[in-house]
């Protein structure tokens, strides 16, 4: 059962898929979805690729759905070729995801990157969904929770408790992404505990008590029931299943059946 003070949140984050007019239509898609249910209490978010930012947002303009960037980079302007800034971001969007896997992964990126990106986001008003999660190796090593629980206080440091009370965090096992084996729910549950300690013993009770942590890691219409039935899991951030409107809907309906 998701907490009954964090409303729950599952985003899509469509990486480097869809054109324009497959985005807007997509989008089209989730929002007749959704409409068929006003009494939704799950907040969901759709993340386009920047070019599609635009016409995502048109097309769910009026409709109880958010929009989000996949990344950002720390600065306002200037000579950053093929970058995107929050300042531009504004008004496109309300979120924006920092720290995933793949851009730490194929683009170097480090804590103290995504810290910088975290900051930028939130003096720009955008709300961060903050990526973390180990690799196989230190899955299998046993080290994953510290490995993640270092990366939280490495890419939030220096952040408010009240800022670090507002965003959102997306605890995703790297082993996990794209790879149609999830985490077992009690394992997602374990380490989003460990996580939000962590943020309880840098950032205080009340940021810990608010910060919504979803897990990711091939969440699907089979298995998202499983794991949003758990108590620290606030949602999710799904991949490859939100390219897809009925699976991605039936997610959205996964939440609101764990509702307190
Ligand atoms: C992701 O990359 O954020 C993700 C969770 O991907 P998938 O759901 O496809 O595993």
């Amino acid at each position: 059962m998701v907490s009954a003070v964090r409303r729950p949140i599952i985003a899509g984050n469509w990486k480097m898929n869809t054109t324009v007019a497959e985005a807007t239509d997509l989008a089209r898609q989730v929002r007749a979805a959704v409409a068929s249910h006003p009494d939704y209490h799950t907040e969901v978010v759709l993340c386009p690729p920047f070019l599609s930012l635009s016409a995502v947002a048109a097309a769910v303009e009026d409709a109880p759905i958010g929009v989000g960037a996949q990344n950002c980079y720390p600065a306002d302007s200037g000579a950053y070729t093929g970058e995107v800034s929050a300042a531009m971001l504004v008004g496109l969007c309300q979120y924006v995801i920092v720290g995933h896997s793949e851009r730490r992964g194929y683009f170097g990126e480090d804590n103290a990157f995504v810290q910088q990106k975290a900051a930028h986001a939130l003096a720009h008003g955008l709300t961060p969904i903050v990526c973390v999660g180990e690799s196989l190796e230190h899955y299998e090593a046993g080290t994953g929770a510290a490995f993640v629980t270092a990366q939280i206080t490495g890419s939030l440091h220096d952040l408010s408790a009240d800022a670090v009370g507002s965003l959102v965090i997306a605890y995703e096992p790297i082993w996990a992404i794209g790879t149609g084996h999830a985490a077992t729910a009690a394992d997602a549950n374990t380490m989003i505990g460990a996580i939000r300690a962590t943020v309880a013993d840098t950032w205080g009770a009340a940021a810990a008590g608010r910060v919504r942590i979803q897990y990711g890691g091939s969440v699907a219409a089979a298995n998202a029931a499983t794991l949003l039935a758990e108590p620290e899991i606030d949602g999710a951030l799904v991949g490859g299943a939100s390219l897809k409107a009925d699976e991605f809907a039936a997610i959205i309906a996964a939440a609101e059946v764990s509702l307190p």
